[in-house]
């Protein structure tokens, strides 16, 4: 794109067109247009709104009770990434149970598994495998590492989710029209463009893929409102996002997982939504099938929310009842949930 940086905060800034209401998709561009104040870089006529990008938000209620019933188990540690610890179940989070003497512990990254599950033969070690299609190939991995491995005190709990079907969702439940999306960079550095090609040409909405620093953004923003009405894609990240993706990570990913239906909290089941082991790895399955029973926390507005319906700051708990340190539904618990990122954008 030929427009410098500056004449295109100008244009934003100025722009008087019809409102426009644009959805990135991805948690990490949430997280990064509030950290980069982005919306007061906008006309008003410019609206932003946060999508069910965050891979802790979307996780349902009978998930986080299924994980802390397997804490409980005799024998049994759940592990899983900090974030996910305060995300409430229908009868408290995981970090409650473990305050109750309950089995859970942290981890930075999934391969601790490994050396816990060598160090502790005779404990049974379940790993909380939440995430996108960004995450599923690191999972499949590392189960292929497992079996080689001959571990048999291994378990994965799976909440992995595909961006596709979500969007289509978003852009038949939102209650005002979605008008242009942000493609998930992360994603599509994995899966490729070619989806999100198909999606904008099927909703006849713009697709712009974009990479992650405050200018990369801005740009993208920027062609999706000079694109408005037209059902194409463009990749202004293609630096990392190549149209076939990383072939490796898709192969990994499909031999271990299969296409399956997801619950998505607040928004319920979507088919072909999520990916669960595959029969060949049904083995490592600590019981993912069949968790779509979603109880919000009472007076929590997370589905409408994810599909772009309030803002955030609608919700009569948003900064009161709910904050970052006292989150009362799961879109205010990670940097990179909606109502955490509108959060941080109205203390400045
Ligand atoms: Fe749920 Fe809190 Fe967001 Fe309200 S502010 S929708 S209670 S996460």
């Amino acid at each position: 794109m030929a427009d410098t940086i500056g004449k295109i905060v100008d244009a934003l800034k100025s722009y008087d067109g019809e409102p426009i209401r644009l959805m990135e998709v991805c948690g990490t561009h949430t997280a990064e247009i509030a950290r980069n104040g982005i919306p007061s870089l906008l006309s008003p006529k410019i609206r932003l709104i946060s999508g069910p990008g965050c891979p802790v938000c979307v996780t349902v209620t009978a998930y986080i009770d299924r994980l802390i019933a397997l804490s409980e188990e005799e024998d049994t540690t759940v592990l899983t990434f900090g974030d996910l610890m305060r995300v409430p179940g229908s009868a408290g989070s995981l970090a409650d149970a473990k305050s109750r003497g309950a089995s859970v512990d942290y981890v930075y990254a999934p391969s601790e598994i490994l050396t816990r599950a060598e160090e502790h033969p005779d404990r049974r070690f379940i790993f909380a495998a939440v995430g996108f299609e960004t995450t599923a190939p690191v999972y499949a991995a590392l189960i292929r590492e497992i079996a080689e491995k001959k571990l048999d005190n291994i378990g994965f709990l799976t909440s992995l989710k595909t961006m596709p079907q979500a969007i289509r969702y978003v852009c038949t439940h939102a209650r005002e029209p979605i008008d242009g999306f942000l493609a998930p960079g992360h994603v599509c550095a994995v899966t490729g463009t070619g989806e999100y090609a198909e999606l904008a040409s099927e909703l006849g909405r713009p697709f712009v893929v974009s990479g992650f620093r405050g200018e990369e953004l801005l740009t993208a923003i920027y062609a999706l409102v000079r694109l408005r009405g037209r059902g194409e894609m463009r990749n202004l990240y293609p630096a990392v996002v190549r149209e076939e993706g990383n072939e490796r990570a898709i192969s990994a990913m499909r031999e271990v997982f299969a296409p399956a239906d997801a619950a998505w909290r607040g928004m319920g089941v979507i088919s072909a939504s999520g990916l669960l082991l595959s029969e060949a790895w049904r083995r490592y399955d600590a019981g993912s099938e069949d968790l779509t029973r979603d109880h919000a926390p009472a007076g929590c507005r997370c589905g409408d929310v994810l599909t772009g319906s309030i803002d955030p700051a609608a919700c009569p708990l948003f900064g009161n009842a709910c904050t970052p340190e006292k989150p009362h539904g799961a879109c205010m618990v990670s940097a990179e949930g909606s109502c955490h990122s509108r959060f941080v954008l109205s203390a400045h």
